[in-house]
């Protein structure tokens, strides 16, 4: 059993060549998930040739715009299509977020989404997956999440400071998809640099790292991000650029 991860939105909400907004394409050998759903995910889904009818859910980070543009409009996508409503699994505030982005349109009142709101620690079983939530640090409530199928599991960050809870989340994992924002020598709170992630991850016996979530600061910088995370944690580390696809 494989899974391939494709990296649809590498980028942040400022605009920037070649980084849409955040969205990662999850599949295993029956279905798929998406994490996180920002602006120019509905394009990137249809360039890597996902139809809509296999996608019917959604895991967010946080609702912070560039994680959320785009899912009102894949719902909505989907009620088109005559196709079940999404499934939107997401932080406290996840269903309020909904029904109010929702509200703004009074002809999208027949179309709808199943929402769940999840707690960190929260586990629960989807598609094939079996998935972890768990509470990242970030400006505003933020969870990361563990998917294990089979014998493989990722971890997806979404944004947050170097947090012990999603290192822990880490340990072992054959993939961890973490954010970082700045390159060395930012000093950022609510997000990732790439010396603080290697300390970070340094010990916990991670397969592989994927570099995600970079501001246009980092352009340029890209080589030198995956080398500082190396020397720190030992473990094989890129950064992502979008459409990248990785199969573990
Ligand atoms: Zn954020
Ligand atoms: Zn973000």
């Amino acid at each position: 059993m494989s899974l391939k991860v494709i990296m649809l939105g590498t980028g942040v909400g400022i605009p920037q060549p070649g980084r849409s907004q955040s969205a990662i394409l999850v599949e295993n050998d029956d279905s798929a998930l998406l994490l996180d759903c920002g602006a120019g995910t509905l394009l990137r889904l249809d360039e890597v040739g996902h139809d809509l009818e296999a996608l019917d859910s959604v895991l967010l980070t946080h609702l912070h715009l560039d994680h959320v543009s785009d899912l009102l409009a894949l719902a909505n996508a989907r009620f088109l299509a005559d196709l079940p409503a999404l499934h939107v699994f997401g932080p406290m505030g996840t269903e309020a977020y909904f029904r109010i982005a929702k509200s703004v349109y009074p002809n999208l009142d027949k179309m709808s989404a199943a929402i769940q709101e999840l707690k960190p620690m929260d586990s629960f079983a989807l598609k094939g997956f079996d998935i972890f939530a768990e509470e990242a640090r970030h400006s505003v409530t933020a969870l990361a999440y563990r998917l294990e199928s089979e014998d493989k599991a990722i971890v997806y960050s979404g944004d947050t400071e170097p947090c012990p809870r999603v290192a822990n989340l880490a340990k072992e994992v054959d993939l961890l998809i973490h954010e970082c924002s700045f390159p060395e020598p930012f000093d950022v709170t609510n997000h990732t640099t790439p010396k603080k992630l290697g300390s970070m991850i340094r010990n916990l016996g991670i397969k592989r790292v994927v570099l995600t979530h970079l501001y246009p600061q980092a352009q340029g910088c890209e080589d030198e991000m995956a080398e500082q995370v190396i020397a720190l944690s030992g473990s094989p580390t890129i950064v992502a650029w979008d459409m990248m696809s990785v199969v573990i």
